[in-house]
């Protein structure tokens, strides 16, 4: 076959013959181009069409257009042609679309088609450019398969994920209902034995006149100590298990400054025993269950002033400022959120213990009175409102515990 860019070739300095040039553009178009008579029967198809069809251009000239299509177009296809020509409504010509062609071998490719058309020798005369998609559609394919892939990998891990949610709540709940019933059940036999040893106490005045004396004294003063001890901690995990066996907490608007003076105020006899003061600074109105705020700043404040240093007078301050995206806790600082600091300047905790006195009872500190379970009872009361609680070290040596609420509202006039 010759090679139409060479034979066409003009010599140096010499224009090309226009016709020459538009028929070895054709010859070499990567795309089959072919044009159609107006009753579709095919004039001139390209290389490109022999080469992709898998046809000799002999077998196509001279025959319908439709032959390269699959049924049922291939049946509608003289209609269509038919209909264009009498009603000049076109579905493809001036537009091009997706088609398949059938080659040789009976094999279809999936292709792009535009037809447009042209007046020439007072006739119609249509130009089909294909493009073929195979390529296209396998990229589409694979990208589809992929995703189809990725879909299903999510589904599995969500489900993994709501599975073992399903059974993390399930066993949160056996634990709580663990504490809750481990707790009332060993309330009674405790109880029986104060009670039995205030009878004890009873029964030797009555029948001797006497109370324990010497070291059965202090053995009785030890059990009773050891006792009292005991129904305090069921005490604290009974509360401690209380607060997660109701759901969420239940929202509503609590100004924190408000609960704060109600809790300074309980605290007035003990601050005034030690000459501590509470700086109480604006605090916001914030969404969440008063009656465990409450208790959080009471917990807090209460430790502050047990955990005073005797050298210097207590001062204890509570403060609120807007959370920042650097707070290590996870409602960030986009969402309105509050930090609060209870700060003293009290003995202050060792940095190893930092984290841990958040711990059932966990104490950082011999000889005060208390179980280590307070703090614990804050974190989960934090918790359970999207906060999160930690303690910092303040420069005068004491303790700055912090802790977020997200999403409250804006602060109110305390002045
Ligand atoms: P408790 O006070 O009953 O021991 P908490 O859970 O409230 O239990 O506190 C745990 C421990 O953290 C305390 O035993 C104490 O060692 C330490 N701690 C708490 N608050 C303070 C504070 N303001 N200053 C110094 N240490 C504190």
């Amino acid at each position: 076959m010759d090679d139409p860019a060479v034979a066409s070739d003009p010599a140096p300095g010499q224009q090309p013959d226009g016709r020459e040039l538009w028929q070895a553009v054709l010859r070499t178009a990567v795309d089959p181009i072919i044009i159609i008579e107006q009753d579709g029967t095919m004039a001139h198809v390209n290389q490109a069409t022999e080469r992709l069809l898998g046809y000799r251009a002999g077998d196509l000239i001279g025959r319908n257009i439709s032959m390269l299509m699959p049924e049922p177009h291939r049946s509608a296809h003289d209609g269509y042609l038919a209909n264009y020509l009498a009603t000049g409504e076109a579905s493809i010509i001036g537009i091009g679309r997706e088609v398949e062609a059938v080659r040789a071998d009976g094999s279809v490719l999936p292709m792009s088609l535009a037809v447009s058309e042209t007046h020439f020798d007072g006739r119609s005369w249509f130009t089909g450019v294909l493009h073929d998609l195979t390529q296209r559609r396998q990229v589409e394919a694979d990208l589809r398969e992929a995703t189809e892939r990725l879909e299903e990998r999510v589904r599995e891990r969500t489900a993994q994920l709501e599975a073992s949610m399903v059974e993390l709540s399930r066993s949160n709940r056996d634990l709580e209902q663990f504490a809750y019933i481990a707790s009332h059940d060993l309330q009674a036999p405790l109880r029986n034995v104060r009670q039995g040893l205030e009878l004890l106490d009873d029964h030797l005045e009555e029948t001797r006149g006497e109370r324990f004396e010497g070291e059965a004294a202090e053995l009785r003063d030890l059990t009773m100590a050891a006792v009292l001890r005991m129904e305090e901690m069921i005490r604290g995990l009974l509360s401690y298990s209380r607060l997660d066996r109701t759901g969420q907490p239940p929202r509503q608007s609590v100004d924190l400054a408000a609960l704060a003076d109600e809790v300074v105020d309980q605290l007035r006899p003990q601050l005034a025993e030690v000459g501590g003061r509470v700086e109480v600074g604006p605090l916001p109105t914030v969404d969440g269950d008063e009656i465990q705020l409450r208790q959080l700043l009471q917990n807090l404040l209460e430790n502050a002033t047990k955990y005073r240093h005797d050298d210097r007078p207590l001062v204890i301050s509570v403060e609120a400022e807007r959370a920042d995206g650097d707070d290590n806790d996870n409602n960030g600082g986009d969402d309105g959120g509050w930090r609060v600091t209870v700060a003293d300047n009290g003995i202050g905790i060792d940095h190893d213990q930092r984290d841990r006195v958040f711990e059932l009872f966990r104490r950082a500190h011999a000889g005060y009175e208390g179980v280590g379970l307070g703090l614990a009872i804050c974190q989960r009361i934090v918790e359970r409102h999207g906060g999160d609680i930690w303690v910092d070290d303040e420069p005068d040596g004491g303790s700055a515990f912090r802790f977020t609420l997200p999403g409250a509202e804006p602060e109110t006039g305390r002045p």
